[in-house]
């Protein structure tokens, strides 16, 4: 891999499908040049988000996954690719011929800490979170050579390197920002609390009284894979679930909640969950759990003990571990020099563009967090770039 430039026109962190679709649309077009253009990432591989999921969780188990722009020139499609495979995997091996395929050259692992201003310019501050070369104390080599050896990544404290752009696309998603909403006892409780972000598989959980915090696609998945393996299964659920009498969500037909997020971005407000907006489709499977009674939320437990979590009218369910399925929220951190953020609490954003900073673009931000909506956010900002560029 060639070394990341010093100066660009267009910077995107985030390799994910919504950086991979402005990527396209500028690359594929040649609206900007090689050298002008450079795409960070900090995970080890293609893939985005999904290839930290869970190795349980198929394509299609919930949502449409859509297809990237161009993809269909590669001959892929998540329509047609293998169910039987993992989703991490299928995803990661489409991504990654399609970095190939139109020459994107993504830069990882390179975790992008702090974007600041510097005159017209913005600054990206960066560390290479790859294995290290270093160079031992001692000479080892039969002639006396130094050898060179490889340590664990880490996280260094200072930032490794940076470069200055002149805009920035911001496609860091959601999965970095995982959210647990505070409950009375949180810290008191001796068992395990696992976020989605770090759910492995159900073996993790097996013989254990276990409790599943969350009102969408993710705590239901669980529930179903924890059905045989857990001693004790409790399914809580903040609000009361909205089932649809659909078998497939088309994020794109759930107007009313991709309308609610919009209103929310362009606002400068906290985004709302898409899920209170979008309701539940019922898959054959997840129709049939609830049919045999698996999939009945009880409301919301009001406190944490150290062994259980207890309702407001003094029941309680025993818990070894408590899995928050609830949800994410932006991946921002790195921009708090630029203060995007508002009093409400989020970033204002319309048409994927930040309204304070016009060198800032957010792709897949609110209204486009889903596949399709991350795809026209590609779109969409490579037009509003190449028009100021
Ligand atoms: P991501 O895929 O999260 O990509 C962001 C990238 O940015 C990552 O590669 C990350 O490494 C990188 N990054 C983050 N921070 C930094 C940083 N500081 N420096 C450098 N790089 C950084 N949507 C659907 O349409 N259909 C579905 O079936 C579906 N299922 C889902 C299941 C789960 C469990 C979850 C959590 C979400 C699901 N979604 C689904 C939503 C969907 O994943 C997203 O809308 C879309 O894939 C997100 O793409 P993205 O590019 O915005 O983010």
């Amino acid at each position: 891999m060639e070394s990341i430039p010093e100066r660009v026109k267009v910077a995107v962190i985030g390799a994910g499908q919504a950086g991979l679709s402005v990527a396209f649309y500028l690359r594929r077009f040649e609206l900007v040049a090689d050298e002008d253009f450079v795409m960070l990432d900090r995970a080890p591989g293609p893939g985005g988000a999904w290839q930290h999921r869970w190795s349980s969780l198929r394509l299609g188990t919930a949502h449409k996954v859509n297809d990237l722009p161009g993809m269909a020139e590669l001959g892929l499609s998540f329509e047609t690719a293998d169910r039987s495979l993992p989703a991490k995997e299928v995803v990661a091996d489409y991504y990654g011929r399609f970095e190939q395929h139109y020459d994107l050259r993504v830069h990882r692992p390179i975790d992008v800490r702090r974007v600041a201003n510097d005159g017209v310019d913005l600054r990206i501050e960066y560390g290479d979170l790859a294995p290290q070369p270093v160079e031992e104390e001692k000479s080892r080599g039969f002639f006396g050579r130094r050898r060179k050896t490889f340590r664990e990544p880490e996280r260094p404290e200072t930032p490794v390197g940076e470069l200055r752009t002149q805009f920035l696309v911001n496609a860091t998603g959601t999965w970095g920002s995982p959210f647990v909403p505070y409950y009375p006892g949180m810290g008191d409780f001796r068992g395990r609390h696992v976020h989605t972000s770090d759910y492995v598989d159900a073996e993790a959980f097996r013989d254990q009284h276990v409790v599943v915090v969350g009102g969408g696609t993710s705590a239901i998945g669980f529930m179903l894979e924890l059905e045989d393996v857990a001693a004790e299964l409790t399914w809580v659920s903040r609000r009361p679930i909205d089932w649809l009498d659909r078998q497939e969500l088309d994020l794109e037909g759930a107007s009313a909640a991709v309308a609610k997020q919009d209103e929310a971005a362009r606002a400068g407000r906290a985004l709302p969950s898409i899920v209170s907006g979008t309701g539940v489709p019922k898959s054959r499977r997840i129709a049939a759990g609830i049919e045999r009674g698996l999939l009945v939320a009880k409301p919301m437990f009001e406190h944490i003990e150290a062994d259980r979590v207890v309702w407001s009218d003094g029941s309680s369910a025993r818990a070894d571990a408590i899995i928050w399925a609830t949800g994410f929220r932006p991946e921002l951190r790195h921009l708090a020099p630029l203060k995007l953020r508002e009093k409400a609490g989020g970033v204002t954003v319309g048409q994927g563009a930040s309204w304070n900073d016009p060198r800032v673009f957010l792709a897949g931000y609110g209204p486009q967090a889903s596949t399709i909506g991350a795809n026209r956010a590609g779109r969409m900002i490579a037009r509003q770039i190449m028009a100021m560029i």
